[in-house]
């Protein structure tokens, strides 16, 4: 599971630095223009910790390590409400999956920890779904998730139908009215454009789907 979990991480730090720009028009659009830098900040410094060494534990429990680790990270150097928002889910994820019985599959792994990530940022961000936020990535891709566990998928089926689920969901943000966070400030203008969370959410749920095929 830590090389799941590993390579997930690494592939999503290289998709966000990637698409830093471009997270940054969106916010540029109906934000403050930080979100690229501040994601690209927070994942270039959870590889840097990838690459200094495995944690202690063995199985799951290295897995959770490194997920509570990315979180504590991505808290301590992220600007922004994206930074606790996503550092939270990890830390969900990572206790999720800790707390999971021993015979749990990889795939069922993957959907408790969607799932504990996106009630993680739920909780902090007293949001839900349709309020224009990463929930509308992540929600859907959880729920997706667990239905293609439900129909007997393996983790690759599972990660891809989460970040099909999740793609959709970011598109589907651009008619929303934002009710939280910064694009909550310009009312009726936040429609019309495509959350940059919830965006940065689908990029990282597409690159646990690439890090599968690999
Ligand atoms: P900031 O808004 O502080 O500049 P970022 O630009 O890094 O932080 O992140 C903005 C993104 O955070 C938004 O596009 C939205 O998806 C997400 N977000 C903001 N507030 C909330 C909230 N209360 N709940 C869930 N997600 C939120
Ligand atoms: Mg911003």
């Amino acid at each position: 599971m830590l090389d799941l979990v590993d390579g997930w991480l690494v592939h999503s730090a290289e998709r966000i630095h990637a698409e830093a720009d471009a997270l940054t028009r969106l916010d540029q659009a109906i934000g403050d223009g930080d979100h690229g830098a501040n994601l690209d900040r927070g994942f270039t410094a959870i590889l840097a910790t990838v690459e200094a060494g495995r944690p202690s534990g063995e199985g799951v429990e290295a897995a959770a390590e490194r997920l509570h680790a990315a979180g504590r990270t991505l808290i301590s150097t992220v600007g922004g409400a994206s930074g606790p928002l996503y550092g939270s889910a990890l830390l969900r994820a990572a206790a999720a999956i800790r707390s999971a019985a021993s015979e749990v599959s990889k795939a069922e792994l993957v959907v408790l920890g969607l799932e504990a990530a996106g009630e993680g940022v739920s909780a902090l961000g007293h949001a839900t779904v349709g309020e224009k936020t990463m929930l509308d990535a992540l929600m859907p891709a959880a729920e997706a998730a667990r239905d293609a566990l439900d129909g007997g998928g393996d983790v690759a089926g599972v990660a891809s139908a989460a970040a099909d689920a999740a793609d959709a969901g970011a598109v589907a943000t651009i008619p929303m009215l934002a009710t939280k966070g910064r694009a909550s400030y310009l009312g009726e203008r936040s429609i019309g454009h495509q959350d940059p969370g919830a965006t940065s959410a689908a990029l990282i749920l597409r690159a646990l789907a690439d890090a599968l095929v690999d």
